[in-house]
């Protein structure tokens, strides 16, 4: 049996915008992402299915949802989990632009009195004002070359499970009657952080090369030896590579604003207005409340 035309399909949905990556997508394999020539990929509206899982805790917390959601609204991204996290921070700003429209309600917490004060930010100015990623930087420190590249998605849900997770058990802390062991509970907790923040380090190094004394360029790629060399390395090493790193991710869309306290006023009578950090994600929306 054929199957029948449905008479429905001119209502389907049609992109509302096009967004550029802020790695312009040119290192992504097609079973990543199909960009189109002109870099620019077309965003479609959420779904009703689509809004409904953004509102799944767990969904988002793995980053389920945020993967099937851009595979809805941007279908010419195969595989969100592969790609760049600033990239994927740029496609949610464009989606909730084609959803909701271009006035996007951010949050921000006032310098003066601490309380949250509500902003409006652009969609399009953001996609505007968008900084360019490359696809790795280099860090050199004793005769070493160490190229670094940002974070990916999968590291960012890696971070953001394991900060969901120890802040629930710092939370569960204050349940221990005794010290003893609250103290190690504690000291669980912070290891826990620290070897997730070393396998960040460890995932951000692509490669370490070096001039040996034959005067050959050596170049390490492989993963063991590489995880093996920065658990050796004098700290100032992994101390460069931390600073890059944190450099590299805070490119993307800007997400400094200029925000307005209704409560405080400053010496003219006018609003206090200041600088905050806004986020868009929804994966820490949900993590951070
Ligand atoms: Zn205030």
């Amino acid at each position: 049996m054929a199957q029948q035309h449905n008479p429905l399909t001119s209502f389907y949905r049609a992109p509302k915008l096009y967004a550029k990556l802020p790695s312009l997508g040119q290192y992504y394999s097609a079973d990543i992402v199909e960009m189109p020539e002109n870099g620019e990929l077309p965003i479609f509206a959420m779904t009703a299915k689509d809004e409904l899982l953004m509102k799944n805790p767990d969904a988002l917390l793995n980053g389920e949802a945020v993967v099937q959601v851009i595979k809805s609204c941007v279908p010419n991204v195969k595989n969100a989990s592969k790609m760049l996290s600033a990239d994927v921070d740029t496609l949610l700003v464009a989606i909730q632009g084609a959803t909701f429209g271009d006035d996007l309600e951010v949050t921000g917490t006032c310098d003066k009195c601490s309380s949250e004060a509500r902003g409006i930010a652009s969609v399009e100015r953001a996609l505007e004002t968008m900084q360019v990623l490359e696809e790795e930087y280099e860090v050199a420190h004793s005769g070493l070359i160490i190229l670094v590249k940002p974070f990916s998605y999968t590291s960012t849900i890696k971070a953001g499970i394991t900060n969901f997770q120890s802040t629930r058990s710092l939370q569960a802390l204050a349940d221990v009657p005794d010290e003893m062991e609250r103290l190690s509970l504690f000291n669980n907790n912070f290891k826990q952080i620290a070897a997730l923040n070393f396998s960040l380090i460890v995932d951000s190094v692509s490669s370490v090369s070096f001039t040996d004394e034959e005067g050959e360029e050596q170049t390490v790629t492989d993963r063991n030896h590489i995880t093996e060399f920065l658990d050796n390395a004098d700290s100032k090493i992994g101390k460069s590579i931390e600073d890059k790193i944190a450099e590299l991710n805070s490119i993307g869309i800007n997400h400094e604003m200029k925000m307005q306290c209704e409560k405080c006023q400053d010496d003219d009578g006018e609003p206090v207005v200041f600088e905050s950090r806004v986020n868009f994600d929804p994966v820490n929306f949900f993590t951070a409340s």
